[in-house]
């Protein structure tokens, strides 16, 4: 029987410590006071835990490293991790976009579905115990240094400490310091999933306005490079919500990008002319500025009267066609400029890691050290929201225990 060292106990570690502990004796080391801190304040307290669609659709949505993703997805689908919960004795349901959720809509949950199953496979809990350092004989590792003092012998490890984003939870990015010191290569960190800076100043009056059936649009130097469908929300510094979030993902912080939203987009042009028409009609005795309250939402209605350049007094029988028009156009295209990402400590995933080249990807071993396996969010791979990045983590988790 071999011992086994997982570090991290997040959807990732949890997962790979109940494989690995099949066939062997496994040590669950957590830097925390408790087992998945970060997974606690996922999906908003609820934890999306995964994604309904059909596991062939997944890469689809993940735009890092997808292909490395086939094997170990294939292994352990997302229909594995529903039985594997409703087996815990966790019911879920399925939402909007076949997001997948614990029927309580608490992610405690999830977490108390992976403990139960640790405790009954006899592994070992070493909880407030941060691996400070990995101790290398030759081309193996021979222990794990916790708290700056006592070794934790073992066989084989596996480093499961997540990315470097929202720290408070544990993941600071310190597995992919210990890979380096262990030779591999680490894509550069960089935020994924992260709220939008903008530099126009209407930002601030638009705080605390939610977007819903909106599209979205960036462009890099009047390229395309996203465009989706859904929800966003206006910050004191900008933007953010679901489609932000996705989008935000096409961003690098040194090149020239605008957003361009569509604020109806179900109204083609001619569709929203004649429905600001209709408006109109109602109105025709009104002043514009109180013309379009059954059209936008009001926080956003001085923003749009302002850029139509349209005088706010005007009574709407005087509105010239060429007004209209540049009224609908501004509707679909409402634009804002971006000024950066917020920081990578805000992302809700951390894109970069552990360079994928250098792990076998139908076992998640290193090709670099011999006893040693990585799973989850350390390694280079990254998925858009909707329940794929823990399912990612659980299923790197599962490979990576099972094929030692
Ligand atoms: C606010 C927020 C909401 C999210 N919502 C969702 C969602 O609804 N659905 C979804 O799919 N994804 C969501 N994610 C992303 C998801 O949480 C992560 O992708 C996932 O948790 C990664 O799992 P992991 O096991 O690789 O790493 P983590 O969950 O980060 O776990 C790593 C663990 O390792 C421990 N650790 C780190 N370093 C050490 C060390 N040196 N010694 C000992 N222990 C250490 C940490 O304390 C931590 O417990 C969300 C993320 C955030 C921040």
């Amino acid at each position: 029987m071999s011992k086994i060292v997982v570090i991290g106990a997040g959807p990732a570690g949890m997962m790979a410590a109940i494989t690995a502990s099949e066939n062997n004796e496994v040590i669950l080391i957590e830097g925390n006071d408790r087992l998945g801190k970060k997974l606690f304040i996922t999906g908003k307290g609820r934890c999306n835990v995964t994604n309904s669609k059909d596991i062939s659709e997944f890469f689809n949505y993940i735009p890092g490293n997808p292909y490395f993703l086939y094997s170990s997805l294939y292994t352990f689908t997302n229909e594995d991790t529903i039985n594997f919960f409703e087996d815990e004795g966790i019911k879920l349901k399925v939402e909007r976009g076949g997001r997948v959720f614990p029927n309580s809509d608490k992610s405690s949950d999830i977490i108390k579905g992976l403990s139960k199953a640790i405790t009954k496979c006899n592994i070992k809990i070493m909880l407030n115990s941060k691996v400070t350092r990995i101790i290398k004989n030759c081309n193996k590792i021979t222990g794990v240094e916790i708290n700056n003092s006592n070794i934790i012998e073992g066989d084989h490890f596996i480093i499961c400490t997540g990315g470097a984003s929202y720290p408070l939870t544990g993941s600071r990015g310190e597995g992919q310091r210990f890979a380096k010191e262990l030779g591999h290569k680490i894509k550069e960190l960089k935020p994924s999933l992260v709220p939008i800076e903008i530099k126009d100043e209407i930002v601030k009056d638009l705080m605390g306005l939610s977007l819903r059936n909106i599209e979205l649009a960036i462009y890099e130097n009047n390229k395309k490079v996203f465009k989706d469908f859904g929800e966003m929300l206006f910050t004191h510094f900008g933007i953010s919500g679901p489609l932000v979030l996705s989008g935000s993902r096409f961003i690098k912080n040194n090149k020239n990008y605008e957003v361009i939203i569509d604020l109806k987009p179900a109204l083609d042009i001619k569709a929203l002319d004649l429905r600001i028409q209709k408006d109109f009609k109602k109105y025709i005795n009104k002043d514009f500025k109180n013309s379009l309250d059954d059209l936008l939402p009001k926080k956003i209605l001085p923003i749009i009267i302002k850029l139509s350049k349209i005088n706010e007094n005007k009574k709407v029988n005087e509105i010239t066609k060429e007004e209209r028009r540049n009224l609908v156009h501004l509707i679909k295209n409402f634009k804002l400029t971006v000024k950066g990402l917020r920081p990578l400590e805000e992302a809700i995933v951390t894109a970069g890691g552990v360079d994928t080249k250098e792990i076998d990807p139908s076992t998640m071993r290193s090709k670099i050290i011999d006893n040693l396996s990585f799973a989850g969010e350390v390694i280079d791979v990254d998925a858009f929201t909707g329940g794929y990045n823990v399912q990612i983590a659980l299923s790197t988790g599962y490979v990576a225990g099972s094929s030692i």
